[in-house]
């Protein structure tokens, strides 16, 4: 768990600090946020969730440096974001984005796709197709890194986006609706892969959804409702449904996990549950 006792944004606590956030979208008129609110410490996994057209997606555009607000700041690792000169860097470097509509590029292999974010990284060509095997690998894909997106089911589309989203080694996840295009088995499998990254690595992860059970599977669940936060609340966990796949029991790191040297000190080699099995469709 997270180290709590830094609540100014300046030291190893808090990761990302929303302050009374407003958003005006000037077409329509529509406040999509009102006054909202919150810190997002390191290692931390929420999931937002709450109604269509609740604010959701403008949050987590803020959150993640891809739109401004009407007022408020927000601070990232303690420094402002208005105070940040070069927002590109910024989301290159430290934040991992994934989309329902997986926004793969059609005509790159899985392998390729998920180099497009490491274009820029001093790492030689080597390295970086090194490191998107290791990725692929590490979501459960090592069988399917010359597929290109249309040979793949949506649930390992997704998969590839999310190794793709790990690339640069963010400091967060920030996933919308990142099951909104798949079927439950492989909306399942998905979940377990964030579970996986946030336990077994660390992963600091923010997650919209808007299936109850799903985002029963953070540890935290902030709920909107007309652009305000509602309420922001552990999660109780998820129920426990009859053949439903034993995913909601902690699951520790398997022992002796491989640590990949040279490219990332701290990722294991598989961050796929034990229980895992790749999806087929
Ligand atoms: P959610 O993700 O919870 O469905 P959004 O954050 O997408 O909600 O939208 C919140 C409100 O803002 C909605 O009323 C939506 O119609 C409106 N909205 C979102 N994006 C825009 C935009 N670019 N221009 C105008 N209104 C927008
Ligand atoms: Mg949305």
């Amino acid at each position: 768990m997270s180290n709590y006792a830094d609540s100014s944004g300046n030291g190893n606590g808090v990761l990302l600090r929303a302050e009374h956030l407003t958003k005006l979208y000037p077409d329509g008129q529509v406040n999509a946020l009102i006054d909202v609110s919150l810190e997002i410490h390191r290692g931390e996994y929420l999931a937002v969730m709450g109604p269509s057209g609740s604010g959701k997606s403008t949050l987590l555009n803020m959150l993640g440096a891809l739109d401004r607000p009407t007022s408020g700041e927000t601070y990232f690792e303690g420094r402002p974001m208005s105070h940040i000169p070069n927002w590109n860097r910024l989301r290159a470097q430290k934040i991992g984005f994934v989309f329902q509509s997986f926004y793969l590029l059609p005509v790159l292999s899985a392998m390729e796709n998920v180099q497009v974010p490491m274009f820029e990284s001093p790492l030689p060509a080597s390295a970086r197709a090194r490191r998107a095997v290791e990725l692929l690998e590490e979501v459960g894909l090592g069988h399917r890194i010359h597929h290109s997106p249309e040979k793949l089911s949506v649930g390992e589309r997704q998969r590839v986006a999310i190794a793709r989203a790990l690339a640069n080694d963010p400091v967060i996840l920030l996933a919308d609706e990142p099951t909104g295009n798949l079927d439950s088995k492989s909306a399942l499998g998905v979940f377990d892969l964030f579970a996986s990254l946030h336990r077994q690595q660390g992963m600091t992860i923010v997650l919209i959804t808007h299936d109850d059970e799903l985002g029963r599977r953070a540890e935290r669940i902030v709920r909107m409702q007309d652009g305000q936060i509602r309420s922001d609340t552990p999660s109780p966990g998820p129920r426990v449904a009859a053949g439903t796949p034993p995913c909601e029991s902690p699951v520790e790191a398997p022992a002796g996990l491989h640590i990949r040297p040279g490219v990332s000190s701290h990722r294991p080699k598989s961050i796929l549950p034990p229980f895992a099995v790749p999806d087929r469709g």
